[in-house]
């Protein structure tokens, strides 16, 4: 394609800002307006660029998510997706246990208000320092990623005079497929490979600083298929049933992992929550009629699906230039802040992700433009080819399913620009909640 080649039109794009907008927020003669605050006034009040979070979307995506599960399936938040200590706070608040992958998450999971008994620790590669500190502070349960882990958690356990509660990560044999990545059924750094499962579970059983609660799968992320997600679930609940056996014990604890998608982009549609909650009562009414299963507590953990939605970023542009037949808007933030946008955090094709001029959302697209950011490098472009209405300096655009793997996922000290602040909207006031710099 060469730089005069026309931008293909894609409404579709313009289809699912619309869409996301409709759900989460309002808009305001032709701006947008997160949760009673015109984004103009909260740009102007804390800067840009910067990460709005809306509460009243988080308190609903894990409403409506604790409502299509069975009673006896338990959250867990992934900290790794937003460590926002006010974000931990609200999710603790209402109920939910936090899911860890390293000490850092543990300090930021026990200083959002969580109680140690409530956080497991999963991750491959845990150092014994952090091992150590996890034990001494009295965590709920840590899942195994390896032998040799299970024998350092022993080491620890028994030095300390405890017993240590864990659970085995599995690497299913069944592959599964359709989510953002797969993990499943192929060599994997994650859990312990199901063929060696027995093997491991023999071993286990005979270590009396351990007590095996269950097992545990994280196999897939960004799945938006109900069936793609119950068939990854379902194959988490035969492994528990053998696992019971071999253990000759019922299990007291299934970890299903997270993997519920949110729509990013033009051709994604949501998740059928309807469907995955039939999906799980079915498997609820099956482990009850299992004594091996019966008294299993199911746990979800969910990163993406609880704090996607709620977060938005923020720029505003600095410059309009024409280059060879092309505009580049150039806006004060890039793929430092939000690598994900950027189409660098793993993404095979480089779509866009719901990117629109925040203060003009009710205009009609005019030209087809590149949307890049500050830094020195042409990987730094946050929208290709997209359709956005006549932009001047000074307007806002947004980049929206901000609120997981976004901030947290970016590198951050590249080009040593200051870290955007974090601002949260709760009950019609914002708040800033991560300082500029942090
Ligand atoms: C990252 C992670 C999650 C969260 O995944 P989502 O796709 O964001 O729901 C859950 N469990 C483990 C072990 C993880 O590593």
């Amino acid at each position: 394609m060469t730089d005069s080649t026309p931008a293909p039109k894609s409404p579709s794009e313009a289809e699912q800002v619309a869409d996301i907008v409709r759900r989460n927020f309002a808009v305001e003669r032709g701006e947008l307006v997160i949760g009673g605050q015109p984004v103009s006034k909260i740009a102007e009040e804390f800067g840009t660029p910067l990460y709005v979070y809306d509460q009243g979307v988080l308190a609903r995506q894990l409403s409506e998510l604790r409502a299509a599960l069975p009673a006896s399936f338990e959250l867990f938040y992934s900290v790794k997706a937003n460590p926002n200590a006010a974000l931990l706070k609200f999710i603790v608040e209402r109920g939910c246990g936090l899911e860890i992958a390293s000490s850092g998450e543990l300090m930021q999971a026990l200083a959002g208000g969580c109680t140690a008994e409530r956080i497991v620790f999963a991750g491959p590669g845990k150092t014994v320092n952090e091992l150590s500190l996890a034990i001494e502070c009295g965590i709920g349960e840590i899942h195994l990623e390896s032998l040799a882990e299970a024998r350092r958690i022993a080491a620890i356990a028994r030095h300390t005079n405890r017993t240590m509660r864990v659970a085995v990560r599995v690497n299913p044999s069944a592959g599964i497929q359709g989510g953002g990545m797969r993990m499943g059924a192929k060599p994997s750094p994650f859990g312990v490979d199901e063929d060696q499962l027995d093997a491991v579970l023999d071993q286990l059983k005979q270590e009396p600083a351990l007590d095996v609660t269950g097992i545990h799968l994280y196999v897939g992320t960004q799945i938006l298929d109900a069936e793609t997600l119950l068939g990854q679930y379902r194959e988490a609940l035969a492994i528990g049933r053998r696992a019971a056996a071999r253990l000759g014990r019922p299990l007291r604890m299934i970890d299903l992992g997270g993997g519920l998608g949110i729509p990013y982009f033009a051709h994604e549609q949501r998740l059928d929550l309807a469907a995955v909650g039939a999906g799980l009562a079915q498997m609820a009414r099956e482990a009850a009629a299992d004594p091996l299963l019966r008294e299993a507590k199911f746990v979800i953990e969910p990163g993406r699906y609880l704090v996607g939605e709620c977060g938005i970023y923020v720029t505003r542009v600095l410059d309009v230039k024409q280059s060879r037949g092309k505009t580049f808007v150039v806006v004060d933030g890039g793929m430092h802040q939000h690598l994900a946008a950027s189409g660098n955090l793993g993404q095979t094709i480089k779509r866009n992700f719901p990117v629109a001029v925040l203060n003009k959302l009710d205009a009609t697209p005019a030209e087809a433009v590149d949307v890049v950011g500050p830094l020195c490098t042409p990987l730094d472009v946050l929208a290709r080819n997209l359709p956005l209405p006549m932009v001047v300096e000074g307007d806002l655009i947004g980049v929206l399913q901000s609120g997981a793997y976004a901030r947290t996922a970016s590198p951050l000290g590249f080009l040593s620009h200051p870290a955007p602040p974090e601002v949260l909207i709760a009950e019609g006031a914002a708040r800033l909640v991560s300082g500029r710099g942090e």
